[in-house]
């Protein structure tokens, strides 16, 4: 939280609370101060928002895929028995669905979607070795909605495929013993939310127990522990922006501590978006060889557009439970898609067997009437009952059409090979920021093989004192306040930044999106940046009767 420095006060921080908000809710403020009105529109070219995470680009093969799809299962629904002209349709049939379906794709041959169903197909039966004709049924019937989501945790070729993508994106060539489950979910968004709150229903953590953090983080991580249902204690580790932002063997060793009950991080990080290195995270999986109880969450939304990724769940999974979400990657922010994987052989589940015989009676009770074996009930089903508060698990489950198009990116990525659309996105990304920094002024090392990309942090601290010397940035933060910066971008050159700190960087920093804007815009956020910090090298140079060349580049 940002706090007033010896009474001194920025015009913008003189209303009540401001300083108490959110990065995102700030970032509301910022763009009203840009002009842009409560609600941002996306026709108002003039204000450059690269606040949001969300991306400006999106995936069209495998949505091509989907409205085909669609079309393919009205087809079905009224050649069923039990169409009447009114409007009345009945369910598909499978036998024969295969054969229906080739012919549908002979007719629409040439139609944008078609090639890539009929790749979908064949990769489903001749590389996972899955029946085509259950596979076609499946999403037939999940496309048309007509059923409810059975099973509620995922429909069930459904988990294999998607169950196939994470293993080539978050484990890759890593040895990987077992099997996982996957519960597919609402966004990562969800994925928190649930996860949080079994976590505590099952004791697992309760008021006043510590929880360790990988900072900075995607700030619900630091506010949902913080809240009045949870109460936890937090240590947080930190990540040093001059160690490129990897965590010291020092930070690591906070998790040896017995009272962390739990570590929960972002990999590759937001906003750093830094990919945690091997070293770490085998220094990470040896501490929970000595630590067996400690249970990891690792929120790797954006290591699809890391190279090579390999996730923590690879190399403790039998500790980790694995946040994934689509909406980055395959630009779905408003399909509402994520998943949560647990090992089957996995330390929540040992944990709540071994509970006080108190605790497991109340749960026995909490989850009897879904099972006639409560106490067997693994830990990723009981946060599908719980997400719909136990009583309402005969319909819990992601929405069916939703699956499919998981199911489809899923296919999309499988077959993406040799990663098309997965350089395309980096050489996007990565000359945006290219444009960024040659506007700014600072020549970056992008030979850090872990550096991701799909955000940049702005360190003032460390930025400014490449620069131009450790005096300059001294005298900047003891005379400026790091959302004055902010708000003078955003009121001056209409340019919406989020504040680092709300992340929980040590220093003030903004947080550019790399993902939302085009190349264009970041040279104008870069030009804009460079007028700033000019101008407070001149009032340096003024103050101090110091002479930095406000023109030099780094
Ligand atoms: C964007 C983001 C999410 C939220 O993902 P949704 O799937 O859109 O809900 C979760 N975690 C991190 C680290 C993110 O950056």
């Amino acid at each position: 939280m940002a706090k007033e420095k010896n009474g001194k006060k920025h015009a913008d921080m003189d209303q009540p609370g401001l300083a108490a908000l959110s990065p995102f809710e700030l970032k509301d403020e910022l763009i009203k101060a840009a002009g842009g009105g409560a609600v941002e529109r996306p026709a108002n070219v003039s204000m450059l928002n690269a606040g949001r995470g969300n991306p400006n680009f999106l995936a069209t093969i495998p949505r091509h895929g989907f409205w085909q799809l669609g079309l393919f299962a009205m087809r079905e629904a009224e050649r069923s028995f039990a169409y009447l002209p009114e409007g009345v349709g009945g369910f598909p049939r499978r036998d024969g669905l295969e054969e229906r379906f080739d012919l549908f794709l002979r007719e629409h041959k040439g139609v944008d979607g078609i090639d890539f169903l009929r790749g979908a197909v064949s990769y489903v039966r001749d590389q996972l070795g899955l029946s085509a004709g259950d596979f076609l049924y499946e999403m037939c019937e999940g496309i048309l909605a007509s059923n409810y989501p059975v099973p509620d945790r995922m429909l069930k070729l459904s988990e294999v495929i998607v169950g196939q993508y994470l293993r080539r994106e978050m484990i890759g060539k890593h040895p990987f013993v077992g099997e996982f489950d996957v519960f597919a979910v609402e966004g990562g968004t969800a994925a928190m939310t649930y996860i949080f709150n079994t976590m505590r229903e099952n004791h697992l953590i309760k008021e006043g127990d510590t929880i360790a953090l990988g900072m900075p983080i995607f700030t619900p991580y630091i506010e949902i522990p913080r809240l009045n249902d949870y109460r936890l204690n937090v240590v947080n580790l930190e990540a040093d922006v001059a160690n490129g932002w990897q965590y010291s063997k020092q930070e690591l060793d906070k998790l040896r501590d017995p009272k962390v009950k739990a570590f929960f991080l972002v990999n590759p990080s937001n906003p750093p978006s830094v990919r945690i290195d091997d070293e770490s995270l085998q220094y990470i999986a040896d501490i929970v060889k000595e630590r067996p109880d400690l249970i990891l969450l690792t929120d790797d939304v954006y290591g699809t557009f890391a190279d090579d990724f390999v996730s923590l769940f690879a190399l403790a999974p039998k500790n980790t439970i694995l946040v994934y979400s689509y909406s980055k990657y395959f630009g779905a922010t408003g399909w509402r898609l994520g998943t949560i994987a647990t090992h089957r052989d996995n330390v929540m589940d040992r944990l709540i067997a071994g509970l006080p015989k108190d605790a497991k009676k109340q749960l026995h009770e909490r989850y009897e009437s879904i099972t006639t074996e409560p106490d067997k009930l693994k830990f990723i089903d009981r946060l599908v009952a719980d997400s719909r508060t136990v009583a309402l698990n005969h319909t819990a489950g992601l929405s069916t059409p939703q699956q499919v198009q998981m199911v489809l990116f899923s296919l999309f990525s499988l077959m993406d090979t040799p990663d098309a659309y997965k350089n395309a996105l980096k050489r996007l990304i990565r000359s945006r920021k290219q444009a960024l920094y040659e506007e700014v002024g600072i020549s970056f090392e992008d030979d850090d093989p872990n550096q991701v990309d799909y955000y940049t942090i702005l360190d003032i601290e460390f930025l400014g004192s490449r620069m131009y010397g450790r005096e300059f940035v001294d005298w900047l933060l003891k005379n400026t306040e790091p959302s004055e910066l902010l708000f003078r971008l955003a009121r001056e050159a209409r340019v919406v930044l989020l504040p680092g700190r709300g992340f929980g960087t040590q220093h003030p920093s903004g947080r550019v999106s790399l993902a939302n804007l085009n190349e264009s815009d970041y040279r104008l956020i870069g030009r804009a940046l460079r007028r700033l910090i000019e101008e407070y090298v001149e009032r340096f140079n003024a103050a101090t009767g110091k002479n930095l060349d406000k023109t030099k580049v780094k």
